[in-house]
C-alpha cells in the first residue's frame, strides 16, 4: 500500500536517499524497511516521509520535527543508560508501523508539513544539547527508521561532541540500513509488541521476524545498550502463555541482561474498545519474565516503586530505587557493581553517580 501524491515538502528539507533500487515494471521499490512500498512517480511510502521523485527515492523530512522536549532518560524507556540525567528528545511525522493502538498517533499518523514546524540543523541539535545540559538525544514520538538520513547525521554530529545517542524504536528494518543506522547508535528501546504473527499482523499491519532479527542483531553484532519494551494490551498480548514464550524467547536469545520493560496501554486511537492495563497484568508479566531468568524486569506506565526499582541479581538488594521517574537510594559503586556483594549490574552507568534530572519535561524551541 503507498500514499497518493502530498502536499510538496520544503526544498531544503529533501534530500536523496540510498536504500531503494528499480523494478522492472517502472516502479521504484524503496529498500529501507520490510514494507518495500513500490512507487510510482509523485507517490509516497506508508510512512509518509519518503518519496519518489523523478528516478529516485526521497526523504521529504530532513531537519523537520514535530517539537523537541528534555526529558528524563527513564521516560525513553531506558533504566540502565546514564540513569537520572535529561535527554534531548524530539520526533518527526510517519510510520512505518500501523498499530492500532499507537500511543502517538498525532505525530506517526500526521499527514502535514504543519506537524513538522520545528527545525534544527545536526550541528545545531547537538550543540543545543550540550547547552540545555544533555547527556544524549533520543529519537523517539515516531520511528526514527523512516528518518534514518536525518537520525544518521544527528547522532554522527552528538557523537563529536559527546553526546550520545539513543533510538527509540520499533526495530522494522531491513538488513543493509540496519547495520549503518545502528553504527551510529549508543542505546535503544526497541519495541517487542507481542509475540505472534498475528498479533503483528492484525494489530500492527506488520510481521514480528523482522523485529526479533533487529533485536538478535543489536544485542550480538553492536555495541549499542539495548532495552525492551512491550505494551500489554488487555485481552491481545497479555495472555500469561504467549508471555511465558516471549520473555523465554528473550533470555535465550538476547540473554538475561537485556532489560524488559512490561507497560500499561490507555485506550487510544483505534483502539478506544479495550480497557486500561490493570497493574496486576504487569505485575503478573513481570513475574513471569522474572521467572524465565530475565534479571530486570520492569512495570511502566503505572505507580509502582518495587516494579520500576532496579535490584542486584545476585544478593537481591537495592541498586536504584525510582518512584515515577524520580530517583531514589542508589547502591551501584563507581564501576557500576552492587555495594553489596560486588556484582556487576549490566548497564552504561557514569562512575560519578546518577543524574538529578527528576521527573521534569522541558519543552524547547530550536529553529535554525
Ligand atoms: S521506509 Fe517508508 S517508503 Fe520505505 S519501505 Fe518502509 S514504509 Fe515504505
Amino acid at each position: 500500500m503507498t500514499t497518493p501524491a502530498a502536499p510538496l515538502a520544503p526544498p531544503e528539507a529533501i534530500v536523496a536517499t540510498r536504500y531503494w533500487h528499480r523494478r522492472p515494471d517502472g516502479r521504484i521499490q524503496c529498500d529501507l524497511c520490510p514494507r518495500a512500498c513500490k512507487l510510482r512517480e509523485g507517490q509516497r511510502g506508508v510512512c509518509f516521509v519518503r518519496a519518489r521523485q523523478g528516478d529516485r527515492i526521497v526523504l521529504t523530512s530532513y531537519g523537520r520535527s514535530s517539537g523537541f522536549c528534555v526529558d528524563p532518560i527513564e521516560k525513553k524507556p531506558l533504566n540502565h543508560f546514564l540513569p537520572g540525567t535529561p535527554v534531548l528528545s524530539f520526533g518527526t511525522a510517519g510510520c512505518n508501523l500501523a498499530c492500532r493502538f499507537c500511543q502517538n498517533w498525532d505525530i506517526s499518523k500526521a499527514k502535514e508539513y504543519d506537524t513538522l514546524a520545528d527545525q534544527a540543523s545536526p550541528t545545531l541539535l547537538a550543540r543545543k544539547a550540550v547547552e540545555l545540559g544533555c547527556r544524549s538525544v533520543a529519537f523517539t514520538y515516531n520511528d526514527p527508521v523512516i528518518f534514518h538520513e536525518y537520525a544518521v547525521d544527528v547522532a554522527a554530529a552528538c557523537r563529536e561532541v559527546g553526546v550520545k545517542a539513543v533510538a527509540v524504536t520499533a526495530g522494522y528494518v531491513s538488513a543493509e540500513p540496519r547495520a549503518e543506522f545502528y553504527a551510529h547508535m549508543d542505546a535503544a528501546n526497541i519495541d517487542l509488541k507481542g509475540f505472534t504473527e498475528e498479533f503483528y499482523r492484525q494489530a500492527c499491519a506488520g510481521r514480528l521476524q523482522p523485529v526479533l532479527e533487529t533485536l538478535e542483531y543489536v544485542r550480538h553484532e553492536t555495541d549499542v545498550w539495548l532495552e525492551v519494551t512491550t505494551l500489554l494490551i488487555p485481552g491481545l498480548n497479555d495472555d500469561p502463555a504467549e508471555l511465558d514464550r516471549l520473555t523465554g524467547w528473550m533470555a535465550d536469545k538476547l540473554g538475561p541482561d537485556v532489560p524488559l520493560h512490561f507497560t500499561a496501554f490507555h485506550p487510544d486511537f483505534r483502539m478506544m474498545d479495550r480497557p486500561a492495563t490493570p497493574p496486576e497484568t504487569l505485575t503478573m508479566a513481570r513475574s513471569i519474565g522474572l521467572g524465565n531468568g530475565l534479571r530486570h524486569v520492569y512495570t511502566g506506565n503505572v505507580d509502582d516503586t518495587a516494579g520500576q526499582s532496579t535490584y542486584c541479581h545476585e544478593c537481591g538488594a537495592l541498586l536504584i530505587e525510582r518512584s515515577g521517574y524520580r530517583l531514589g537510594m542508589w547502591g551501584l559503586d563507581r564501576a557500576g557493581r552492587c555495594s553489596e556483594c560486588g556484582a556487576r549490574c549490566a548497564g552504561r552507568f557514569d562512575p560519578a553517580g546518577p543524574g538529578d534530572w527528576g521527573p521534569r519535561r522541558r519543552p524547547v524551541r530550536l529553529r535554525s
